[in-house]
């Protein structure tokens, strides 16, 4: 399989082709046309898989389409919460390399570092954002950040989120978000809490394990 199969639009391929993969990793191979179709997915992934693309490619395809309907928005339709600051900022990275032949805005923001500049980013207008559940709560709490047009929002690494006591957090920011998004659940290992969360928050689910 290639990633044209994979029915992915001509900016994302283009974006894909010079980062030189060849082809879809299994975990993309799996989840990105389920993304496409609007579906919850679980999907039980390590780092390494290339789990990252997965769910970014049919992220920026879908918003990328909408947007040409819809003009510049600059709402968050797409959040991804993350659980350290080092993945955060890794999604976001790959969000902007994948993104970069779409005019699509992403940005991260995580705790631990002045709020001002990462509040000056969020005022220019985003489309995606990486955050780390703690400093979206503060920024969502000084009415900087508005959840209210998220479309699809992502729990990556759920079980290290889980291990990090951020269930709360995790149930707090899902129910920021419009009952009606599409939320995608990545996690390295599945044990049982990460079963409980998926069971409150995902509806209908497809599972994918590799
Ligand atoms: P991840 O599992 O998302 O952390 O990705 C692991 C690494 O695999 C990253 O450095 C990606 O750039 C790379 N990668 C992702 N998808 C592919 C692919 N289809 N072919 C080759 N490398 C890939």
């Amino acid at each position: 399989m290639n990633f044209k199969e994979l029915k992915l639009n001509k900016p994302i391929l283009r974006a894909v082709a010079e980062k030189n993969y060849n082809a879809p990793t299994p975990v993309q191979e799996m989840a990105i046309p389920l993304v496409l179709e609007g579906k919850d997915i679980i999907v039980s992934a390590q780092t390494g898989t290339g789990k990252t693309a997965a769910y970014a490619l049919p992220i920026l395809q879908m918003l990328y389409n909408r947007q040409e309907s819809s003009k510049k928005g600059n709402k968050i339709k797409a959040l991804i919460v993350s659980p350290t600051r080092e993945l955060a900022i890794q999604i976001q990275e790959s969000f902007r390399d994948y993104g970069l032949y779409t005019s699509l805005v992403s940005t991260v923001v995580y705790g631990g570092t002045p709020m001002e500049p990462q509040i000056a980013e969020l005022k220019k207008g985003v489309d995606i954002l990486v955050a780390t559940p703690g400093r979206l709560l503060d920024l969502h709490k000084q009415d900087i950040i508005n959840l209210d047009y998220v479309e699809t929002l992502v729990l990556d690494e759920a079980d290290l989120m889980l291990d990090m006591g951020f269930i709360d957090d995790v149930k707090k920011i899902e129910r920021l978000c419009p009952s009606g998004k599409q939320t995608l659940l990545f996690s390295a290992t599945i044990p049982y809490k990460v079963v409980q969360l998926a069971d409150s928050i995902l509806k209908d689910p497809t599972k994918i394990t590799l």
